[in-house]
């Protein structure tokens, strides 16, 4: 527990949240400020900042309950989509620094922008991007 993060302190029940579903592990709350009607957020109990200090055994274990609640939403709020959203660092949009996972219910019309702008590639570049990344792993 970081004595000054907000996510810890929600995460641990010290902050009311709405919260959807709780165990030893993970909270799961309606985000404060929603993007769309239902967006949740998945939260480690335990303080991580971000993903590169997450451990392989928590991630699973919050992939596979973020599978089981977006059915829950799919069900409960008849969106037309649903998009999964981390963000890590500051240049990335990441505001609280305590790894969560974005779980944003779409409906059609809705005004959610999640876009980028493709650029070119050429097959060099992208086989020396691979190679770095390769030999990094
Ligand atoms: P980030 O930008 O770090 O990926 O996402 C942080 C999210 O946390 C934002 O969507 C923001 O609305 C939400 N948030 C920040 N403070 C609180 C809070 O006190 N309670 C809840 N439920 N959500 C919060
Ligand atoms: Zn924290």
């Amino acid at each position: 527990m970081k004595d000054d993060c907000i996510f810890c302190k929600i995460a641990k029940g010290k902050i009311p949240s709405a919260t959807i579903y709780e165990d030893s592990h993970f909270r799961v709350l309606l985000d404060v400020n929603p993007a769309s009607k239902g967006h949740c957020l998945i939260i480690p109990k335990e303080h991580f900042d971000n993903i590169y200090d997450l451990d392989g055994e928590t991630a699973g274990k919050l992939f596979s309950l973020a599978t089981c609640i977006a059915r829950a939403m799919k069900d409960a709020l008849h969106c037309d989509g649903l998009n999964v959203v981390q963000n890590n660092g500051e240049i990335a949009g990441q505001t609280v620094m305590h790894f969560h996972l974005h779980l944003i219910p779409r409906y059609e019309g809705d005004q959610v922008q999640l876009t980028w702008t493709p650029h070119e590639s050429d097959q060099s570049e992208l086989e020396a991007i691979c190679q770095a990344i390769r030999k990094a792993i």
